[in-house]
């Protein structure tokens, strides 16, 4: 009885979003989901206070989230009308894609570029648009190969997303390689620079992002409360850019996408943001246990800037995940490729380590053949 229902054709083939799936249980084992890149610190006290004292559950939310962006707009000092609000920074994403890329009346699609692998809601949120996703693999050293990314631009690219760092491999872009990328990108093309896990980045050069936005009307910022403010429960992320493109974005924006909650919640966050950056650097202090440990091991680990590592396991990548599976630790397995792992619990963190030290890394310290 189905045939009859058939969605639009760029709607049946998008990829499935594969969401990290919780552990499974093991005798004697605390299970661990080291799967999302959640925060396994959550939110700050303050958060759950601000919540427990919404008593307007029955009104619908400030339409334009207002009093988040008047936040963030002290916050970061830039106006609250550069500042546009989404159920997470997906959200705030799928707004900017809708406003400036899709299907045109003549057929032909319009080209959004991004890095590959990358971020696995890219596909999805192009490929709803309407848009066609040209992807550009990463480097060998699992980075944006910038050069190959400004080389993909042709008269249909309307959009570019750089996603520093990236997930799942690791790494971040330094503000010399993008500005420097971004004098090759025609002004007519949108360039998105993906931030969710700028609080973690301990980089040298660290893109400053909101210089670019300043001096490029084309640069949108992108970001959330997901990562570090431990809020993914919530939904609540947010872009930034010069008025030529708010003003389109706002208007691709469903209203009232920010809860009250979820609202509450991001500024009483934000007003204690020395208790978020303490909790960022415990989660930063454990990567770089979790990945000297690693590279003493031998495993060839990417410097990651995220809270989470790249193990480059290639085909090997879903027998490591099973096998982290049976120490009721959940990773996120690419087949073929490799295994994201979150940085947890500190237990979580040594068990991974444990696990890693007794299995021998494809083409490094072959123990077992
Ligand atoms: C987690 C993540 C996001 C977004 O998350 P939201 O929960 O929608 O804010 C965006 N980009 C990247 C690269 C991510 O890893």
């Amino acid at each position: 009885m189905h045939e009859h229902i058939r969605p639009r054709k760029a709607i049946a083939s998008l990829p499935v979003y594969a969401a990290g799936k919780p552990p499974a249980p093991a005798d004697g084992l605390t299970p661990y989901k080291l799967s999302s890149n959640e925060n396994p610190l959550g939110p700050v006290p303050a958060v759950t206070q601000a919540l427990a004292a919404v008593d307007t559950l029955h009104r619908y939310p400030n339409p334009g989230a207002e009093k988040l962006r008047a936040a963030l707009s002290e916050h970061l000092q830039v106006p609250d009308a550069d500042i546009v609000t989404g159920t997470g920074s997906l959200g705030a994403l799928t707004q900017i894609i809708a406003a400036f890329a899709g299907t045109n009346q003549d057929g032909t699609a319009d080209e959004v570029i991004y890095p590959w692998r990358s971020f696995e809601a890219y596909p999805i949120v192009v490929g709803t648009a309407g848009a066609a996703s040209v992807t550009v693999p990463l480097t060998a050293e699992h980075r944006h190969d910038l050069d190959a990314m400004a080389e993909a631009v042709t008269e249909r690219t309307r959009v570019i997303l750089l996603c520093t760092p990236n997930n799942p491999t690791g790494p971040a872009l330094t503000h010399a390689e993008v500005e420097q990328f971004l004098t090759k990108v025609p002004a007519g093309v949108v360039v998105v620079i993906d931030e969710a896990y700028l609080e973690f980045v301990r980089s040298e050069d660290p893109v400053d992002s909101l210089a670019l936005y300043r001096t490029h009307p084309n640069v949108v910022v992108l970001r959330t409360f997901s990562k570090a403010h431990g809020l993914a429960a919530l939904r609540v992320g947010y872009s930034i850019a010069q008025q030529g493109i708010t003003q389109h974005v706002r208007a691709a924006a469903p209203p009232f996408s920010v809860s009250t909650l979820a609202e509450e919640a991001a500024v009483a966050s934000l007003n204690h943001l020395d208790e978020v950056h303490e909790r960022v650097q415990q989660i930063v202090e454990e990567r770089q246990r979790v990945q000297a440990g690693l590279q003493g091991l031998g495993w060839p680990v990417p410097e990651s800037q995220g809270n989470f590592l790249w193990l480059p396991l290639g085909d090997h990548a879903l027998e490591f995940a099973h096998a982290a599976g049976v120490q009721a630790l959940a990773v996120r397995a690419f087949a073929g490729e490799g295994v994201r792992v979150t940085i947890g619990e500190r237990e979580a963190n040594d068990r991974l380590l444990a696990l890693c030290g007794t299995y021998s890394f494809p083409g490094v310290n072959r123990l077992t053949e």
